[in-house]
């Protein structure tokens, strides 16, 4: 696991050294003058009112090469008349939007300004298909749409009527279908002041979802004072500084894409560059030099992706303005870490989170040794554990042995609850802790090293992938009698999804039919979630109490030892 190696730290650490500790970072919060407290004010109206109003926020740079700044003022502008269009249909506080949008400045915009309006904010992967899109609106009960007008076309309109919860469809753009408002003209026609909505700490501000083991994606709820953390988050692990130029390449469909991609960089006066392009190495290289981007916050697929691309695709290119790279979401290989040294002169610092810890809980922060490979430390205010659970105990475990990842809750981005489930909410509590579903080794340095996934996730490309939803669409299928979805290696996305089905009887097994049932999945799910292989079993491996046992096929796949099997059913291989 370790490669033995140990970067020294470069001596780059953040100047502002401010006192840490929650009560420290809530004090340092604008807050609202009647004493609450709102994330969207803290993010931009409180860049204005200090007088930093005339700073770009945003630097937007478009698929076909357009480039648009847009200030911390117009932002507070557009996002006022975002939330003066809501307040319009009668849309206000407590109500639910959801985003579907590629990363335009409407985007934007509509987070900012629904935030203010005391609108709960619910980003969507743009690159989902019509059921998951579906399926989280349902579940979040959508008062509000932001999208595009293809996006409406191919996964909302059909189902729309369905839905009486959807009271407002705002589209991006000048025109909108009939049953749908134009969000151009609309915003034209706003006044750009809008006073914001005297949230509390503890209202609802985002809603998240993340993917299951079992049942339904989850709804991850956060609440206004999150902010405080991704304020303060951002400072100490990515070393976000006032007026940096900085690059985070989540989409804001992605819990990373919205705490760090949006609110914690305007919240630090950072300039943050969104680009709407996907991923590409002589691009992101240019977008790198171009913009003299000083912190950039990426994930490990990009970083293979790079790597592979060979040091060649790099050469020529100034990197010079680079301070701190950063990584998140998936395990980190060191060799990538090193690569970063060799190739930008900086090595990355890996982190650690999920969506429902709301921000960074463990990370190689600057002014820290990293150990290429280990995920880092916890922050200041951030309590962490290595623990054996059963139904109702935990043991900590001490340094060097692998147990699950664990937190004692209490900071502010924790997630409030999973929307309606507050018995799969109860349960990341044992002891004491919230239980991360994560498996990790503490070292005795105190530095966390990633082991795996404690259920049967899978992450590819950095994406959560919960089977549950593949296989729901996999037996959607005429053909299809039993699914079962688990995530094999892949060198360069980490894992990729793939899916075993028995089919119905009197049905024969063909390639047509694999590639019919690929097409199929990919047309409901979306190219991020889809299968890519899918492969047929005459039976599947079972519990006696009838539950597929995913880790088993697995185990098989990956000639790994096969585990407990007492409560396998009979079963031909
Ligand atoms: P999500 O909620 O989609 O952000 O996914 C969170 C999960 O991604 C975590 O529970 C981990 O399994 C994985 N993850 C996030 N950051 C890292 C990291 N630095 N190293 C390894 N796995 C990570």
């Amino acid at each position: 696991m370790s490669t033995g190696i140990i970067l020294k730290r470069d001596m780059i650490g953040n100047p502002a050294k401010l006192e840490t500790g929650w009560q420290a970072a809530r004090s340092r919060m604008a807050g609202l003058p009647d004493g609450g407290l709102n994330m969207a004010h803290e993010a931009v109206d409180r860049q204005v009112m200090a007088g930093n109003g005339a700073q770009t926020a945003l630097i937007f740079l478009g698929r076909e090469g357009q480039r648009h700044e847009m200030s911390y003022a117009e932002l507070a502008g557009n996002a006022a008349r975002f939330a003066n269009v809501l307040k319009a249909h009668g849309i206000g506080k407590g109500d639910r939007l959801f985003l579907l949008s590629g990363r335009v400045p409407a985007l934007y915009a509509a987070t900012i300004g629904a935030l203010k309006a005391g609108v709960v904010v619910s980003p969507l992967f743009a690159a989902f298909g019509p059921e998951p899109v579906r399926a989280r609106m349902q579940i979040g009960q959508a008062n509000v749409l932001v999208t595009t007008e293809a996006q409406f076309h191919h996964k909302v309109a059909a189902w729309r009527s369905e839905m009486p919860s959807l009271r407002l469809v705002l589209i991006i753009g000048e025109e909108a279908p009939e049953g749908c408002v134009a969000l151009g003209p609309a915003m034209a026609a706003a006044p750009d002041v809008f006073e914001t909505q005297a949230t509390s700490a503890e209202d609802m501000a985002l809603l998240h979802f993340t993917s299951g083991t079992t049942g339904l994606p989850k709804g991850v709820v956060h609440v206004h004072q999150a902010v405080v953390a991704h304020a303060e988050t951002g400072r100490l692990a990515l070393d976000l500084r006032p007026g940096d130029i900085y690059w985070c390449t989540a989409d804001p469909g992605w819990v990373t894409g919205m705490s760090y991609g949006i609110i914690s960089p305007l919240c630090n006066g950072a300039t943050v560059v969104v680009d709407e392009a996907e991923f590409d190495v002589d691009r992101w290289y240019s977008i790198l030099e171009r913009e003299r981007v000083q912190v950039w916050y990426t994930a490990p697929t990009a970083i293979r992706m790079m790597l592979r691309a060979g040091d060649m695709a790099a050469e020529g290119f100034d990197f010079s303005a680079l301070r701190f790279l950063a990584s998140v979401g998936e395990p980190l290989n060191a060799e990538c870490v090193l690569w970063g040294n060799h190739v930008f002169g900086k090595p990355f610092h890996d982190n650690w989170w999920q969506t429902e810890t709301g921000g960074i809980m463990i990370a190689n922060t600057p002014d820290m040794d990293i150990k290429p490979g280990a995920m880092g430390k916890p922050l200041p205010g951030i309590e962490a554990g290595i623990i054996d659970r059963n139904e109702e105990t935990v043991v900590e475990q001490p340094d060097g042995v692998i147990g699950e990842l664990a937190l004692r809750p209490g900071w502010p981005s924790m997630m409030r609850a999973y929307l309606g489930q507050p018995e799969r909410y109860a349960k990341c509590f044992v002891g004491g802790w919230y239980l991360t579903g994560d498996l990790a080794m503490r070292d005795s340095d105190g530095y966390y090293w990633f082991v795996g996934r404690a259920d049967d996730l899978i992450k590819s490309s950095g994406h959560l992938i919960g089977p549950f939803e593949v296989e729901s669409v996999l037996l959607e299928h005429p053909a299809v009698a039993e699914a079962a979805v688990i995530g094999i290696p892949d060198e360069t996305a980490g894992e990729v999804v793939k899916a075993f089905v028995t089919l119905k009887a009197g049905i024969a097994q063909s390639g047509a039919l694999e590639k019919e049932l690929r097409g199929h999945a990919r047309k409901r799910l979306g190219a991020a979630v889809a299968p890519r292989e899918i492969v047929f079993r005459e039976t599947l491996p079972r519990t006696r109490s009838g539950k597929i046992m995913r880790r088993l096929l697995r185990a098989r796949e990956l000639g790994l030892p096969e585990g407990d099997l007492s409560t396998l059913e009979g079963e031909s291989r």
